[in-house]
């Protein structure tokens, strides 16, 4: 379904999806008067917290989903795997923003990167692992190492396994579990980027500043914004992830995950069609947030200013730190330059995102030290804390 004209403040603005990206998606749409529905299996969820009203339902409940279609003007998601009939059975009675089709190619590993090698974007090699000769065969002309990943469900370095050796074929194949998979070849990256970008039902594409990632055990640690990378390839992962928002026809906001490779090159990792964790610090560092620029872009309105006020960082809050007890949160609060974001989750569990620091400074890297110290804060003087991933 389209629609025309904007979708104005003061109407409902559906999201599929009750975790943090829906909670301050919910934030930033309720700031600027609009009402907000949230479909979330469970109750009291992140987003359902903030939400003039939250839809309890399984994402299979095809029924409950039309109902809550039923009750907004536009829908959006902050979760990929809401199943596809779900998606079409709203999609018949409301626009949704991105379309089924570009959520379709982002959620499967192996569409996905079909999609941005045809488009002749930089990828990594992959093959397709239905059995154990595939994996064989895909090794040889692939080489080691290399990683074999799940080509659906897959987040924070799940459903991945790394091999080192050609002999390690069959425990890897084994991991697969009968799914199907992705062999990708190993990139041996100087530092990781993303891009988020915004892109208009105008066509209209704004890009927020590059961000270099840190992670830890797999799970995103540390954002900086700017990049620490040369301006040259700020401007070339910017150009890649814009003609890619266009390539795939999006209407709302894409992260582009890359590597930045020693000689300067970029590869494109992966897609995630919705406001990405690499682009939190954007709600407290930037005219306008990423999850504005959704806002924006879902209801057809102009997309705002994405300028970085001030050189960013956000460290993500994890369940870890809640071994020993709830973090010290007065720890934290006495940097006064430091954000605390919460999203209302009640248990935390390890490696589960609770929340996030934010800090803004003279650069990118200062601002990462006062977000690391006031982390480091939430736990000091506990015995056997750990203060992070
Ligand atoms: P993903 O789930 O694809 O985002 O992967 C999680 C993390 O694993 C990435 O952020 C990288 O640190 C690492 N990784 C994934 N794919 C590759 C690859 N092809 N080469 C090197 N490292 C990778």
């Amino acid at each position: 379904m389209t629609s025309r004209g904007p979708i104005l403040p003061g109407r409902t603005v559906g999201i599929l999806g009750g975790g943090q990206l829906g909670r301050m998606f919910a934030i930033a749409a309720r700031r600027m008067g609009y009402r907000v529905h949230a479909l979330d299996p469970s109750q009291d969820g992140p987003a359902g917290q903030v939400a003039d009203v939250e839809v309890v339902a399984p994402y299979e409940d095809v029924d409950a989903a039309r109902r809550f279609a039923e009750g907004v003007d536009v829908v959006t998601f902050e979760f990929e795997n809401v199943p596809s009939e779900t998606l079409a059975a709203v999609a018949e009675l409301r626009p949704v923003h991105p379309s089924p089709a570009v959520l379709d190619t982002c959620r499967h590993r192996l569409r996905e990167k079909r999609f941005l090698a045809k488009g002749g974007f930089p990828v990594a090699g992959f093959a397709e692992i239905r059995t154990e000769d595939d994996l064989r065969d895909a090794l040889v002309r692939l080489g080691t190492p290399a990683i074999l990943k799940t080509a659906e469900f897959g987040y924070d370095g799940k459903g991945q396994v790394r091999i080192d050796a050609p002999e390690a074929a069959g425990r890897a194949f084994e991991a697969l579990s009968g799914k199907l998979g992705v062999l990708e070849a190993f990139v041996p990256f100087a530092c990781e980027l993303s891009v988020v970008v915004a892109r208009s039902r105008e066509g209209d594409i704004v890009p927020f500043e590059v961000a270099e990632n840190r992670h830890a055990r797999h799970i995103l640690d540390v954002s900086l914004a700017p990049a620490g990378v040369p301006a040259a390839a700020r401007a070339r992962a910017t150009e890649v992830a814009s003609d890619i928002a266009k390539a795939i026809d999006l209407v709302g906001v894409l992260g582009v995950e890359m590597f930045y490779l020693p000689n300067g090159d970029i590869v494109v990792n992966e897609l995630a069609p919705r406001p990405h964790n690499s682009g939190h610090y954007t709600f407290d560092a930037c005219v306008t947030s990423q999850f504005e620029q959704q806002l924006r872009a879902v209801c057809g309105l102009p997309l705002g200013e994405p300028t970085l006020l001030r050189p960013a960082a956000m460290a993500n809050l994890l369940g870890d730190l809640w071994a020993h007890g709830e973090p010290q949160w007065d720890r934290a609060a006495a940097f006064p330059d430091v954000k605390i974001h919460l999203y209302g989750k009640t248990e935390a569990r390890p490696g589960r995102k609770m929340g996030h620091l934010v800090a803004m400074a003279e650069t990118a890297e200062k601002a990462a030290e006062r977000v690391l110290a006031a982390r480091s804060a939430l736990v000091s003087g506990r015995s056997g804390a750990d203060p992070g991933p």
